[in-house]
């Protein structure tokens, strides 16, 4: 047995440290980035935050709606042809979309059709729980082999062996973030995980000196920890529950009390598992939740909140971009992240 005594951080273990600013509006800062995937050799731009490959999150509405901002949607794994024919501006969003493919036979036939038809999807995210195992790595060189053009998604791993690992393998952006998640209880079922901000660190700076990109994915509560990921050094983040309960998600609504909820679960949780697979297997475990969330009302609102908190982080530490913000960053260790007084 070993143990690391230093201390891992998580979003909230953090402040940003406020810095002297020329700048003179939040409006002023610029959120777009431009980025050249190592093997793939596109360029993408636009704002460099994702919806996650969620069921009433990573759907085609959800993605006609980011895409206005240049944000990138991650479909869910069940898009099959049918479902992406149905959606008229497909030509319009192509460049903010990612297909997603588990490592079961099954996924990968589905990518491989999806591509046949739209070949100028730019995306793959090969998405599993635990990125640590070597069939996984095999299997992520064999998409590269096939796909070299296609910018690959691998994830998710917390570490910057794995991060490195991925990458030779052929990953262009690495998947940071094991049991951070909102509806994720790996931590509860397993005692695995690793904080996530410390994640974010550690894996983007294995991945800069390979050339390669990360997401940090799930564990932001506020539009301040999308700002904190960015600061950490991530080149994406990615939210779940930050983007969930929206019209455009098409979740199951729950009325009750006179209020409005919608329902939001895990990839993992038995709800997922019977609705696309009849049910979890017997030596497995869910390691999803299941909850119910306020009513939100249209995503744009939530979107421009998000953008407006970044922007004023930025303004904060002297950032006049989203590119300079992990330079001006300096975290301070907090014991208290906010006042929750009149919190209900
Ligand atoms: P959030 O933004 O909601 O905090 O986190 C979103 C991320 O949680 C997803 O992108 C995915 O990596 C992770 N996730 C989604 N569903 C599950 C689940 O059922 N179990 C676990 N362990 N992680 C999940």
């Amino acid at each position: 047995m070993r143990l690391e005594e230093d201390i891992k951080l998580d979003y909230s273990d953090v402040l940003f440290r406020p810095k002297r600013s020329t700048l003179q509006s939040r409006k002023d800062v610029n959120l777009k980035r431009t980025y050249k995937f190592k093997y793939s050799k596109n360029e993408w731009s636009g704002i460099p935050i994702m919806a996650a490959n969620m069921d009433g999150v990573g759907e085609l509405d959800i993605a006609e709606n980011l895409a206005e901002f240049e944000m990138i949607t991650c479909l869910t794994k069940q898009h099959d042809i049918k479902k992406i024919k149905k959606c008229k501006n497909i030509k319009k969003i192509f460049s903010h979309i990612s297909l997603s493919a588990g490592i079961k036979k099954e996924d990968f036939e589905n990518l491989n059709e999806v591509l046949k038809e739209f070949s100028f999807i730019k995306f793959i995210c090969i998405d599993v729980a635990n990125g640590y195992s070597e069939h996984f790595s095999k299997f992520v060189k064999s998409v590269r082999d096939k796909y070299p053009t296609k910018t690959i998604i691998a994830g998710n791993v917390v570490t910057a062996d794995m991060t490195q690992e991925l990458i030779l393998s052929g990953a262009d952006i690495v998947k940071v973030g094991i049991g951070p998640g909102s509806v994720c209880t790996t931590r509860i079922q397993t005692g695995v995980g690793y904080p996530q901000l410390s994640a974010v660190i550690e894996c983007a700076d294995a991945a800069h000196g390979l050339g390669a990109h990360i997401i940090a994915d799930g564990g932001c509560t506020c539009p301040g920890d999308v700002a904190k990921g960015f600061g950490g050094g991530a080149d994406f983040v990615m939210l779940g529950g930050m983007f969930a309960g929206h019209d455009e998600g098409k979740g199951k609504l729950i009325k009750s009390n006179g209020k409005k909820y919608i329902e939001f679960y895990g990839s993992s949780s038995d709800v997922a598992n019977k609705k696309h697979y009849g049910g979890l297997s017997d030596y497995r475990s869910s390691e999803g939740r299941t909850v119910r969330i306020k009513y939100r009302g249209k995503i744009r609102d939530t979107i421009l909140n998000i953008l407006g908190g970044v922007r004023s982080s930025c303004t904060y530490v002297g950032a006049p971009s989203l590119k300079q913000l992990s330079k001006c960053t300096t975290f301070v260790r907090v014991s208290n992240q906010y006042n929750e007084t009149f919190v209900e």
